[in-house]
Formats: structure tokens, sequence, C-alpha cells
């Protein structure tokens, strides 16, 4: 079997390197399929057919029945950033969990009031939302909608988000999931019960600034264009259509989409975490719960997170230190303070992130790593 060039990357959850059959089809479409597909000669309409391929396919695997409901974006911070600005407004409200995604966080703090806006219950032991209180809570805020993501960017706990979109058909409001980290790791199955989803393709091995957005039924542009000027992706958003980076993003995520059985049992990634709680003395957090497969968030025993990280990269391998590193009084994580983890512990967090490809050898060597920089600090 070839080598894996990437053994020693472990930040997956920030960006994936580029899938061999999405650099392979980028390649080939740009080489032979780069014409506006908003022209009217026959190679456009060929490259027309080949983008409506792609809302059908991606349609077909969300489980989305109509291919319109799909708009190709620059990522999944345009596309959340959409949603939240469609769903604000003169007499809304909004419920979200207290670890979004700062690009739903942000545009939520500006746009909705504070009379307007409400963060779930949140289990620091289970990482995710507390389902228990959901229903009362929805009873009590009467928001007119809900967004919470499918899976925690940073520590990688799954959210209840099944769950809170039937709620939120009872009670008849529109329901976004960021599902980001969700899509290319975690099966597909059940997303279509969200009104609105979002998803990035270079979280699974797609192109950097390409992404998704799949709209409710009968939704038209007004009030959600996510740019204005043109008529691509039927009015919902205005400029030539990336399709290299498309079609790229579809073979990565038919790819991930069929290795789903093999790879996704998490016993690699756990193996590690039992080696570095042994051999060095990491506080694994979120270790029994319901995580991505791929993630792991550790307290390290003792000094600062950028040491250790800073010698690990030495070593050749990436990690990351969540939003931690920039952790302090002034610039706390909010992940972590819904976690409950002190200014101190956060200090001292590292998160890793693997991949498809990474084997149970590479968490090995991660791990012996990590043990040899502790006892070197
Ligand atoms: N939502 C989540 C949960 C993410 O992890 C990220 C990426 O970090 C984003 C949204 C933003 O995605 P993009 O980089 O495509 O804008």
């Amino acid at each position: 079997m070839a080598e894996n060039p990437h053994a020693k990357y472990f930040d997956y959850n920030a960006t994936c390197p580029l899938s061999p059959a999405a650099k392979e089809a980028w390649l080939s479409t740009a080489e032979d399929q780069w014409q506006n597909p908003s022209s009217l000669y026959r190679e456009a309409g060929m490259a027309r057919l080949r983008l409506e391929d792609c809302r059908e396919e991606l349609a077909d695997l969300l489980d989305v029945d109509d291919p319109e409901r799909v708009v190709f974006t620059g990522g999944a911070t345009e596309a959340n950033n959409a949603v939240v600005r469609y769903l604000s407004g003169e007499g809304r409200s909004i419920v979200c969990s207290s670890i979004e995604h700062p690009c739903v966080q942000v545009p939520v703090e500006i746009l909705f009031e504070e009379s307007t806006r409400f963060e779930l219950p949140f289990d620091s032991l289970s990482g995710s939302v507390d389902l228990t209180r959901v229903p009362e809570f929805l009873e009590k805020t009467n928001p007119t909608s809900v967004s919470v993501m499918a899976a925690n960017n940073e520590t990688g706990a799954i959210q209840p988000w099944q769950e809170i979109a039937s709620l939120c058909k009872e009670h008849k409001i529109p329901f976004h999931c960021d599902a980001a980290q969700w899509v290319g790791k975690m099966p597909l199955t059940g997303l279509s019960e969200c009104d609105f989803i979002t998803g990035s393709a270079h979280k699974f091995g797609g192109p950097k600034g390409v992404g998704f957005l799949v709209l409710p039924e009968n939704l038209t542009p007004d009030g959600l264009a996510l740019q204005i000027g043109g008529p691509q992706e039927n009015g919902f958003r205005a400029g030539t259509e990336d399709l290299a980076g498309i079609v790229a993003m579809m073979a990565a995520l038919a790819e991930n989409v069929e290795s789903e059985q093999t790879v996704r049992t998490g016993a690699d990634r756990d193996a590690f975490e039992k080696e570095i709680e042994e051999r060095v003395g990491c506080e694994l957090i979120l270790r029994d719960c319901e995580r991505l497969w791929n993630t792991s968030m550790f307290v390290l025993p003792h000094s600062k997170n950028l040491k250790w990280l800073t010698r690990l990269s030495q070593r050749g391998f990436s990690v990351s230190t969540g939003s931690a590193c920039s952790a302090g009084k002034e610039n706390p994580s909010r992940v972590m303070i819904a976690m409950g983890l002190d200014y101190e512990r956060m200090g001292r967090v590292l998160r890793v992130s693997g991949g498809w490809k990474t084997s149970r050898e590479d968490w090995m060597a991660l791990a012996g790593s990590i043990a040899e920089v502790g006892g070197e600090l």
C-alpha cells in the first residue's frame, strides 16, 4: 500500500489535504470545462449540465427531494452568515447552542438583540446540548428559528440535531444545522429533516472556498440572496460558478460516503487516547461520550499547550490547541468555557483530529511523540 503522505497531519477538523479523487476531478474540469456555465455555446452548455449533475448528486446523497434547493457557495461561513441573516429581522428570535462556530455565533450576536437570542441548556459532561431540557426551553422562549450544529469542531461532540429538528417541526419553526464537521465523516441519513443545511468541501477532502447550502422548499431569493447582481444559482448566489471546485467537492464526498463503513469506528483514536492517558497522564475530554470518530481533545499534564505544539511540530506532527491558543481572560474559548474548563486548564488543551487514511500506526506514532515531548518539558 502507498505510504500516507499525511501520516503526521492531525488537524483535519481545521482543514484536509485535497483528496486524490478531488484533485483529479478539479484538474480535469479546470482543463476541459472552464467555460462559463451561463454562456450560450455548446461547451458552456456542457458545463451547465455538469453543474446541474453535481446539484442532483448532492441532493441525492442528502436525500433532498428537489435539487433546486441546493445552492453552491464559497464555503460554510458564507452559507451560515446568509442563513442567520435570513432568519433575523423585525419580530424574529433565535435559539442556538452555546458552542456554535463563530460564523453562526457572531452574526447571531450582531443581528439579534439580547432579548431575542437564547442559548440552549448545555451539558458539559457530554459536551452537547442538554436534550432533556430542550422541549421546555422551546416552550418558554417560543423562538421563530433554531440553529444547532451537527458536531462541534473543537471537541468533536455530536449534538442531538435529529431530535431538535423533529421538535422544530412540531413547533413549526425553521431549523438550521451547521453540518460542516459532520458531512463526509458521518452518515448523511436524516439531514434532510433540517430546513437549512450548510457544509464545507475542505472539511472532507474537497477544495477550500467551496461549500453548500440546502434551503427549505419553496423559498425565493428575496431576503436570502447570498450575493446579488446575477442570476446564478437560481438567483440565490450571484457570481460565476466555480465548476471545478464543485465537481472536486462532489468527488471527495462520493469517496468518503463509500468509505463510510470501513473507517468510522474510532477504535484507532481510542487506542491513542488510552496510550496518552497511561503513558503521559493526559486528562481526556469527553472520552466516553458521543464524538466524531476522528477527534480527540485532552488536557496535558503540565506546561503550556503551545510548547507541546511547537515540539510536536518540530517532529513533523500538526496538531491544534483548538481555539484555546488565544485563551485568556480577554479572549476565552466559548466552547471550553461551556465545557467548564478554567483558564489555566484551557492553556493546556490540545486537540488532534485524524483523517480517513490515518492508520493505527499513525495514531500510535503521535502518542509516542507526545510521550517524548512530555519527558523533555
Ligand atoms: N462551521 C463549522 C462547524 C466549522 O468547523 C467551520 C470551519 O472551521 C465552518 C463552519 C466554516 O467553514 P468554511 O471554512 O468553509 O467557511
